[in-house]
């Protein structure tokens, strides 16, 4: 609707952090551009949970607001093949169709085209809607109540009834954001600092995506029982509690109101002060979402350590808008409802820039197979985050915002941030999309893997050798030979300490092509210290974790045989008398199609499973 608004970052000029970074880079691995993009405007960047194993690490950058949208438009102006056009669509045109009606499925309409405000028709193959927080967006600031779907923007209307006169269902959700004050109102001699990593990493695989060399540090401080009370006073003009706004809010980001609320008895909450950009004053509040009165807002602000004398300069707000259960959608993010016509990011019930991202890209992606009649990418879960979340919103629905924990993936010990390239590079890659570049990286990186991992498999060094890296590292000593891969797998030993036996003349080290190790299986390496270094962290997890990640590979396989059997999406459920009540009634709905998908409905249990495993094998 604004071309100034590409790429804008509704809330906080952030990307990444739990689980949400594990997604950015796996749109970076697939090809996509929010990695790089994130890179390009970063002021500050922290793996979150480095004290916690590989499977939690998280990368997060803080971005320079501006910055970040300024790339995305070079970045799409300078994409062959991308056209814009700004005006607002206000219809989809859709025909009956005549495929499937042969085959004995039920037709549906499909979309060939949409309709503008300013009177265009704009004939197409399929269309992917994402219209975030926009269709009939309602912002409230306490009781005042104004159409848009974000501070300054306007709402856009007619496509949700038009959906609904189609057959689609739909809801309402709400989210809100922060005030944004002006940073030199700030006394940051009482808050805590936060300074970003020392040697800061980055969310692309790419090695041109390099982080900046200075960083801006973000800040701490906490409310208290004076600020919650102010607070408090305001509730009466508060949209959220006299019944103004009936959308579900996201309960993992909830508002300030919220959080007094739900946790009454705690008498601080932690505020983090973020500045949003190298060239700007204008520092983000987070922690501190709301929709009260800009009165109370500003009253309850200065009670705040460090906030004494602040200024605001936008208030924080509320935005209640329309989604639709994406339990009516397929797998490739298409509706079972209009053929062609696919739906990503918030309009499915998320929340979240990286959740919106990855959708977009899977919808994208499957808008092509789709007009090129390919068949169409999905992420199984245990293959990505992006497949988890797809699967999650298709399968159970939401009733609430969603957004990605690592708690929902199964298999999170596989699904690293640190081997999102190994596991779909090459994905990304036979569709066209990653190109050949991050293909070799990939390769070679693989290729150095198996041999260095076969290097350290194969080379022994004598036990007096190992106990004098084994011993002041404080780990157990050995008595025999051992293999260097296997002192790889204590906790307190590293690949940096054994790189010492590359260059060792010790004449009881067993094989004799152990000076290899430092030239041969590395010598590649050395080209590229980036890859080198990536490939060196893959082998040491590979080392320490293996027996974990064996395991989890084994439940996946096993999780991949159920989602090989396919159900037919037409299998009358209601016939199944063995059936609990409530699994065909909800299998009836969801209309899974294969196997796994419906053990993963809630309501579906075990048991329903067995019948439908029987079933099936009859
Ligand atoms: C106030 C607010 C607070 C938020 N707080 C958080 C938060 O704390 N944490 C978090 O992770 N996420 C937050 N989000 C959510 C995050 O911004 C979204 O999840 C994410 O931006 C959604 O991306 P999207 O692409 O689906 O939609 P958006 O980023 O909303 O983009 C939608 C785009 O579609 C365009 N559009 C809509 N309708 C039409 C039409 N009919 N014709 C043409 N164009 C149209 C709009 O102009 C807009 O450019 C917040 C969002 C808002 C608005």
């Amino acid at each position: 609707m604004n071309m100034g608004a590409i790429g804008q970052m509704s809330c906080n000029p952030a990307m990444g952090g739990i689980a949400k970074g594990q997604i950015v880079r796996e749109i970076d691995a697939l090809g996509g551009y929010s990695g790089v993009v994130s890179d390009r405007s970063m002021i500050q960047f922290r793996m979150l949970n480095r004290s916690k194993g590989p499977a939690m690490w998280s990368p997060r950058t803080q971005n320079d607001r501006a910055r970040f949208a300024e790339e995305w438009r070079l970045t799409l102006e300078r994409t062959p093949n991308v056209h814009f056009w700004q005006d607002s669509v206000v219809e989809l045109v859709t025909e009956s169709s005549s495929s499937g009606a042969s085959s004995g499925e039920t037709a549906h309409p499909r979309v060939v085209g949409v309709r503008t405000a300013l009177g265009s028709t704009i004939r197409c193959r399929s269309v992917v809607l994402t219209s975030g927080t926009f269709m009939n967006g309602v912002m409230h600031i306490g009781d005042r109540k104004m159409g848009g779907g974000r501070a300054g923007e306007k709402a856009s209307h007619g496509i949700t009834e038009q959906l609904v006169r189609l057959g689609f269902e739909s809801g309402r959700m709400k989210t809100g954001t922060p005030p944004r004050v002006d940073g030199r109102s700030i006394d940051y001699s009482v808050l805590e600092e936060q300074p970003g990593d020392s040697a800061p990493g980055k969310f692309s695989f790419l090695p041109s995506s390099v982080p900046p060399a200075t960083q801006l540090s973000c800040w701490i401080t906490y409310t208290n029982t004076a600020v919650h009370d102010v607070l408090r006073s305001g509730f009466d003009r508060s949209p959220m509690y006299n019944g103004a706004i009936a959308g579900t809010g996201p309960r993992y980001c909830p508002s300030i109101e919220d959080k007094i609320t739900r946790f009454e008895d705690r008498d601080h909450h932690q505020i983090f002060v973020e500045p949003e950009g190298w060239q700007t004053v204008e520092t983000y509040i987070n922690g501190f979402s709301t929709s009260l009165p800009e009165d109370v807002q500003v009253k309850a602000l200065r009670l705040i350590p460090g906030f004494g004398d602040v200024r605001i300069f936008r208030p924080g707000y509320a935005v209640e808008y329309d989604y639709f259960p994406p339990t009516q959608l397929k797998h490739s993010l298409e509706t079972k409802l209009v053929d062609g016509l696919f739906f990503a990011g918030q309009i499915n019930g998320t929340t979240g820039y990286e959740e919106a991202a990855c959708q977009g890209l899977m919808a994208g992606i499957n808008a092509h197979q789709l007009i090129g009649g390919k068949e169409p990418f999905v992420l199984g879960r245990d293959e990505a985050y992006i497949g988890v979340l797809i699967d999650d919103l298709i399968t159970k629905g939401t009733e609430e915002p969603y957004r990605m924990f690592t708690s929902r993936a199964e298999f999170r010990l596989m699904l690293r941030q640190d081997n999102a390239d190994l596991r779909l590079t090459p994905k990304g890659f036979q569709l066209g999309l990653a190109d050949e570049h991050r293909m070799r990286r990939v390769e070679s990186k693989r290729r150095w893997l198996g041999d260095l991992t076969t290097h350290m498999r194969s080379t022994s060094v004598s036990s007096e050798a190992a106990n004098e890296i084994l011993v002041p590292r404080g780990t157990t000593a050995v008595n025999q030979k051992v293999r260097l891969y296997d002192l790889l797998l204590r906790p307190q030993i590293s690949f940096s300490d054994l790189v010492v036996f590359a260059h060792s003349d010790d004449p009881d080290i067993s094989n004799p092509a152990l000076p290899q190790l430092g030239n041969h299986a590395m010598h590649g390496m050395n080209v590229d210290p980036l890859l080198r270094q990536e490939t060196i962290e893959q082998l040491e997890i590979g080392a320490k974790y293996g027996g974990y990640l064996e395991k989890e590979r084994e439940a996946a396989e096993r999780v991949v045989r159920l989602e090989n059997l396919l159900i037919d999406p037409d299998l009358e459920y209601r016939k199944l008398g063995a059936l609990s009540m409530e699994a065909r009634q909800k299998l009836d709905v969801f209309r899974p199609t294969t196997l796994g998908q419906a053990s993963r409905i809630s309501g579906v249990s075990p048991s329903d499973i067995s019948v439908l495993l029987v079933y099936l094998s009859r």
